[in-house]
């Protein structure tokens, strides 16, 4: 591991976290944006071990070491509003006069050439400080802690309680693991629709964070106890959630060998890294970070072989009865690359099951963070997008489930899944704003986006707001074993998409832009991108706004479009989104 073990900077010792405020350290407020978001993801409440500049995902940082940390804190600094700052796998290497509508940041992480794109080649490239793992929002700056996926989480497992259980949770049992920065989320996303949790995780201090942060109930003191907490819930129809330290494998084989057979069961600990991801049975925490580091061969081998066991117990819940998914760690895609198992993917990803139809109306997860530091401003913003959106019922709960259950991390921030739709500028009100033409058609994003830059130009939000997004977005992802399984034409593993996206972002002026290769699912099993847009009150920020906001959505509907998806292509009509060739081949 290149310098990032050595001590963490004392520029970021003495910040821990955002600044926060309205007065800049930068010059201009799209800089102040992105160095505000870089240390938000390295802020201790925020990412998962901030003084080795890990954020969440097993490895994926923000910078590639304390000295390209320091480094893209100075370019930040006094990069000026007409200049673009190049960052290489965290690492500041370049820095070019562009232009004012022009990105001021541009990221690409962890991307290899065809040949060469595997875990192999990724960790020498590391060890000689040449590569960082970014892994999605983690090295793009857009991080937000546990809450950035809570919404995702909470909207998959509603989507699998109306298909399977007539549109909630309660008196079910679902079965999980991983209580890291994402799969954090679980536990409080089962209880948001009413069902009861029981999770593993072979850290005890990532569960004492969850309880703390309150997304999850209780941590018991062994198995046993958390089984009878759990069927007690559910016998009672009560939401809870506990969470019990012991290896996923051998907890879930332990469930079948006392015929507890949960109604749902899934996974989300880092089995995407085999070596500095997922844990091997038989070895508690301090016993495996020793083998790893004394090993590394025999702690892969026997990770594989935990993965191996951790599926096979998973398919064995499945044949009595459980509903059963990945959630996005290619846990299935490791044992069938490894351990030769196709049978691995005789259960289903979370996308094809439950998510795929959002993304062909360009729907995904919309998220925005107020660099004020101040709740109110969220808050506020949570009133304008329910004044927007008045008849989206599933909107409202979110917003009011959020309200009451989600602590912030860090800059406070909210998450939405918003699409594409478009309605005509002077039917939401929106026709006054000076960027804006009467009959111009705005998408859902658009809308929102612009409501938002009005209000801080109003000053009714005290700085300004940045708009990004998750890279498991509509029309930003290639992850044959994730976002894009078992596309309709066969077109999975298709990078073009992606790549297009990215350059339409800039094209369309977004802020930061980064292409990352392997988050999620690991090097070499997926292409991504990202995107921010700064609202800072001007009419500058309101044209981006409706650029940006009308593209990157706008690739989900033509992505899935040209897959022959009939919802993307009603979209497409609906919202007169031009697609040359119709969807045809
Ligand atoms: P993380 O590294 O922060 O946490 C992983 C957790 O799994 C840790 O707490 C670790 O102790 C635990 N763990 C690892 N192996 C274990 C085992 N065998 N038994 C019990 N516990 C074990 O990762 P994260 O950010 O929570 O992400 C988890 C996985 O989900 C990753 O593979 C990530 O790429 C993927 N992911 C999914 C989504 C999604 O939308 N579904 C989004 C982002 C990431």
């Amino acid at each position: 591991m290149s310098d990032n073990q050595r001590q963490p900077s004392t520029r970021w010792q003495e910040l821990k976290g955002a600044p926060t405020g309205t007065e800049l350290r930068t010059n201009g407020w799209r800089q102040e944006a992105a160095l505000r978001l870089l240390n938000n993801n390295l802020d201790p409440d925020v990412g998962e071990d901030p003084e080795r500049l890990v954020v969440y995902g097993g490895t994926g940082r923000a910078a590639r070491s304390w000295d390209a940390y320091d480094a893209i804190m100075d370019q930040l600094t006094s990069l000026d509003d007409d200049e673009t700052l190049l960052v290489q796998s965290g690492k500041p290497v370049g820095r070019f006069r562009t232009h004012e509508m022009a990105p001021r940041v541009l990221i690409a992480n962890s991307n290899l050439v065809g040949h060469w794109d595997d875990w192999e080649h990724f960790h020498e490239l590391e060890a000689e400080g040449l590569m960082m793992y970014g892994q999605m929002t983690a090295g793009s700056w857009a991080y937000i802690g546990t809450q950035g996926i809570i919404q995702g989480t909470y909207e998959t497992l509603a989507k699998c309680a109306d298909q399977h259980f007539g549109g909630d949770l309660s008196g079910k049992l679902v079965v999980t693991a991983g209580l890291g920065g994402m799969g954090g989320a679980q536990p409080l996303a089962v209880t948001m629709n009413g069902g009861v949790c029981l999770v593993a995780d072979i850290d005890a201090d990532r569960i004492q964070r969850r309880i703390e942060t309150g997304y999850c109930q209780e941590i018991a003191n062994d198995l046993d106890t958390a089984i009878e907490r759990a069927l007690a819930a559910v016998e009672a129809g009560k939401p809870y959630s506990v969470g019990v330290h012991i290896n996923a494998a051998d907890m879930y084989e332990e469930l079948l060998e006392r015929d507890v057979i949960p109604d749902v069961v899934t996974d989300q600990t880092s089995a995407h890294d085999a070596l500095e991801g997922y844990y091997p049975s038989g070895y508690t925490l301090d016993e495996a970070d020793a083998l790893r580091e004394r090993d590394p061969e025999r702690y892969r081998t026997e990770s594989l072989d935990t993965m191996e066991r951790h599926v096979d117990a998973i398919l064995a819940m499945q044949r009595a009865g459980a509903v059963a998914f990945e959630y996005g760690n290619n846990i299935r895609g490791q044992v069938k690359e490894h351990r030769g198992r196709d049978d691995a993917f005789d259960f289903p990803g979370f996308v094809p099951a439950y998510i795929r139809p959002m993304f062909c109306r360009g729907q995904g997860p919309f998220r925005w963070l107020a660099l004020s530091g101040e709740e109110s401003d969220i808050y506020r913003t949570d009133d304008a997008v329910l004044e927007l959106f008045p008849t989206k019922e599933r909107l409202r709960r979110w917003i009011d489930l959020a309200q009451e259950h989600v602590e912030f991390q860090g800059l406070p921030s909210r998450v939405c899944w918003l699409g594409y739709e478009t309605t005509r500028a002077t039917e939401v009100g929106l026709d006054d704003v000076d960027a804006v033409d009467p009959d111009d058609e705005l998408t859902e994003r658009a809308q929102f986006a612009l409501r938002i830059n009005q209000l801080v130009a109003d000053g009714a939000i005290t700085a300004p707001i940045v708009v990004t997004r998750d890279h498991l977005d509509a029309g930003s992802v290639a992850s044959p074993n994730r976002e894009t399984e078992a596309m309709k034409d066969g077109s999975d593993a298709v990078a073009d998409w992606p790549i297009l996206n990215a350059l339409l972002n800039c094209a369309a002026g977004a802020d930061i832009v980064s292409v990352h290769d392997g988050g999620g699912v690991g090097i070499g099993n997926a292409v991504h991108t990202n995107n921010h847009v700064v609202l800072d009150g001007t009419e500058r920020a309101a044209k981006t706004a409706m650029r940006v906001f009308t593209t990157d959505p706008g690739m989900g509907v033509v992505r899935h479009a040209d897959a022959g998806y009939e919802t993307a292509l009603e979209e497409a009509e609906r919202s007169n989104v031009e697609i040359p060739m119709g969807g045809e081949e």
